[in-house]
């Protein structure tokens, strides 16, 4: 089925402090996978676009986004700290905005029927920014802005998000939890970063809070019983998945204990209800946490596998 890459490489250009996780070699890491297990063979490879003021606009607050660009440092100039743990490079906005019209190309792709699937390979990466907030290593929150495109730009009344992050995808819950036409799915450690509630208060939101060292197991047999017969229910014209693999058990950032094999059934899920929701166009999947580059790049590979059906 037609499967597309998407990415660029000025993601490869923002980078934070010396032995920071989330680096540029995770994107590498996932393309050299890629092309040693042969399956760069079956993919489109298209370049991302930089995301417009006006996509961002429908997820972020206007001030917000003014407050990026002045805190941004120009070419020479020192790391802006943005919180304990994310900073601004000169080049952090530039990755940003193509991380964020790699998701944007991914919906264009695949509702009008050109792609069945899409992978955006970018960072930074985009769950915890929430509307008026940059934090956990996030600025732009990459896959709000894809779903919301597809909502205002292509007209479409229904979309799922699966975030599979070992974190909380609390941004892209802030940024939905008044919007019925999105369903937000976000499974996570808890108590873990970052300490956001493990109830949902909203009939769009769900999310599943997993104790350190829940496996593939206790994982499928809880999206058996709750998350895939309401995604189905949805009957969602379109599915993005939040994929991060840092849920991986070779991932020291968690402590969780998936392996390659439970990403790929997550993804085989997801594409079923794809074939059994009349009119739901296809996935587009944007890549958030995955720190151990060895099992970051064989996880995705079995996600990526899985969309492409071969
Ligand atoms: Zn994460």
């Amino acid at each position: 089925m037609p499967t597309a890459i998407i990415s660029h490489v000025e993601c490869r250009q923002h980078s934070m402090h010396d032995h920071h996780p989330e680096d540029p070699r995770r994107t590498d890491a996932i393309s050299d996978q890629l092309i040693s297990s042969g399956l760069d063979l079956y993919m489109m490879y298209e370049e991302a676009p930089l995301v417009t003021r006006e996509q961002l606009m429908r997820v972020h607050d206007q001030d917000y986004l003014d407050r990026l660009e002045e805190m941004s440092p120009d070419e020479g100039q020192d790391l802006v700290e943005v919180d304990d743990d994310t900073a601004m490079n000169p080049y952090t906005l530039q990755a940003a905005r193509r991380a964020a019209g790699a998701s944007v190309k991914g919906v264009d792709l695949v509702v009008s029927g050109k792609m069945d699937a899409v992978f955006c390979n970018v960072r930074p990466p985009g769950h915890h920014a929430e509307r008026d907030k940059a934090m956990g290593f996030s600025f732009y929150n990459n896959v709000a802005v894809g779903a919301a495109h597809a909502i205002h730009a292509h007209g479409l009344e229904r979309v799922a998000i699966i975030d599979f992050d070992v974190h909380h995808g609390n941004g892209t819950e802030d940024i939905f939890r008044d919007e019925p036409r999105v369903l937000f799915c976000s499974l996570f450690q808890h108590p873990f970063f970052p300490h956001t509630d493990p109830e949902s208060d909203r009939d769009n939101i769900l999310k599943l809070p997993l104790s350190s060292g829940t496996g593939g197991a206790e994982l499928r047999q809880a999206l058996d019983e709750v998350w895939l017969p309401t995604i189905e229910r949805f009957q969602p014209h379109l599915i993005m998945i939040s994929a991060g693999f840092d849920a991986h058990r070779e991932d020291e950032m968690g402590h969780l204990r998936f392996i390659e094999r439970d990403y790929q059934w997550i993804t085989e899920q997801l594409i079923s209800i794809v074939d059994k929701v009349e009119d739901c166009r296809g996935i587009v999947s944007v890549l958030e946490g995955g720190y151990s580059p060895s099992a970051l790049g064989r996880s995705a590979v079995a996600h990526i596998r899985a969309l492409a059906r071969v």
